[in-house]
């Protein structure tokens, strides 16, 4: 028989043998360096492993289950859905839950946004969005506007479109021969200020940079894409709400379309509904996923406004139509939980709730502030990033080769707490359900994490 001691053992070598992990050098889990973790069960904050043993996850999966995991009400709409359709293709044929979920949507989106595009993930939403800002110039009959802004520090994903348009070296540096080439504007991550300056001058320095190369180039860019005030793979990288207005202003300018990915910022994890609403615009598209489902099964939604969509109304014979498909494009199953994600919205007070919580966050967080190994606490709502360097004053970062961040995520798993640094920035990204004793204990457990990874 097998001990209870064995069980995650056991369940690791079959793992090894036949799964190949994302995101991961799999020596690293075959040498124990990182450790394999097979996980049997889930519930609110909480991750249960073969074990028994629990694990607080204090990165919301992937940014993706927003009221913890098997939320009573989502598990609810998806058991009641099972029951009526599981499943049709989208072309041709439409169903009650993607119409419902594309109109609710509509009526909590930024103004001007008035249709809804469906894809099952992420990277999936941006590659729409991009196809579709360059063919929207194209049906009108400019052909010249072929290229795509992106930031500095930018992530929207792993497909070779959504990589294009990504600037973090970790993901694009090796297929880099391989993608289309965007126009890299200036990030306005507040870290990278100036001596003397504060966020927003940061942000309007960032901005100008953005001015001038579309002065140059904007007569070739269809779209600009960014994430609305946290670049979130790029290290919790937060700037100033001005930024996007003055995105807002420059694209206008320019007859440049603003793709907004909201995959990660979208759904009250920045204090609002949506990221964008900091600044007060509205994009041209933008973009849905993670917590549109609460965690529960892939979907994304582009959203896009009437100016856009009626670029491709024409005629058959015109060929003006936007053909992109994927086989499980508004899958009902996952419209009816993001169905019920918005009514969870419509009738509790969660972004009240997210701001208490993210208070609590702060007030947690600030003695880390004055560890002689961290550099910045930052915050944007339910965000919480802490930069762990070599040396705080000067800010010098410690050698990549290292792996702090590792040994943090290593000694917090030790302490049932999962934490999963980007490189050496620990962050907090909880679900909304995160009580006060399980902050505690995360709280604890990062100060720990740091002084273990920042030991000699
Ligand atoms: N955009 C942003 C801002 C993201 O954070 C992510 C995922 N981390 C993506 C796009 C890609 O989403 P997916 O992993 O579902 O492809």
């Amino acid at each position: 028989m097998t001990s209870p001691e064995s069980i995650n053992a056991v369940w690791n070598a079959r793992d090894l043998a036949a799964l190949w992990h994302p995101c991961t050098q799999m020596h690293d889990h075959a040498a124990g360096i990182i450790p394999l973790l097979p996980i049997q069960s889930a519930q609110g904050a909480w991750l249960t492993d073969m074990q028994g043993q629990r694990y607080l996850d204090a990165v919301s999966s992937w940014w993706t289950c927003l009221f913890g995991h098997r939320d009573p009400r989502l598990v609810a709409a998806l058991k009641t859905q099972l029951d009526e359709l599981d499943h049709v293709l989208l072309a041709g044929f439409g169903h009650a839950p993607a119409i419902e979920l594309a109109e609710e949507l509509l009526r909590v989106a930024p103004s001007g946004l008035s249709k809804v595009f469906y894809a099952d993930n992420g990277s999936a939403a941006v590659e729409v969005a991009l196809k579709m800002a360059f063919h929207y110039y194209r049906n009108r009959g400019d052909g010249e506007r072929t290229k795509f802004v992106a930031l500095g520090n930018g992530y929207h994903g792993e497909t070779l479109g959504a990589l294009a348009v990504t600037d973090v070296p970790l993901y694009r540096r090796t297929y880099a021969p391989l993608l289309l080439e965007p126009l890299f504007a200036p990030s306005p991550d507040a870290y990278l200020a100036e001596p003397g300056e504060d966020a927003e001058a940061c942000a309007l320095r960032a901005a100008e940079g953005l001015r001038e190369l579309l002065e140059r180039q904007g007569r070739s860019v269809c779209a600009l894409i960014l994430e609305p005030l946290v670049q979130c793979a790029g290290g919790m990288r937060m700037y100033h709400p001005r930024y996007l207005t003055e995105v807002r202003r420059l694209c206008d300018a320019h007859g440049v379309l603003l793709i907004a990915d909201e995959i990660a910022t979208g759904f009250g994890r920045s204090g609002t509904l949506f990221a964008c609403e900091h600044a007060g615009i509205a994009p041209d598209l933008m973009l849905l996923s993670k917590g549109l489902t609460g965690g529960m099964l892939p979907l994304s939604a582009v959203l896009a406004t009437s100016a856009i969509h009626d670029a491709f109304y024409a005629e058959h014979a015109a060929g003006k139509a936007f053909l992109h498909s994927h086989s499980y494009t508004g899958n009902p199953l996952a419209c009816s939980v993001a169905r019920a994600v918005l009514r969870i919205f419509a009738s509790n007070p969660v972004l009240a709730d997210n701001r208490a919580t993210a208070a609590r966050m702060a007030t947690l967080a600030a003695p880390l502030a004055d560890h002689p190994h961290v550099a910045q606490v930052r915050q944007t709502g339910m965000i919480l990033a802490i930069e762990m360097v070599a040396d705080a004053r000067s800010r010098k970062p410690f050698d990549a080769s290292e792996r702090r961040g590792l040994r943090a995520y290593r000694h917090a798993l030790s302490r049932g707490v999962l934490l999963r640094p980007l490189g050496d920035v620990l962050y907090w990204m909880p679900p909304y359900c995160i009580d006060e004793d399980e902050l505690a204990l995360l709280a604890t457990v990062t100060r720990e994490a740091i002084d273990v990874a920042s030991a000699a």
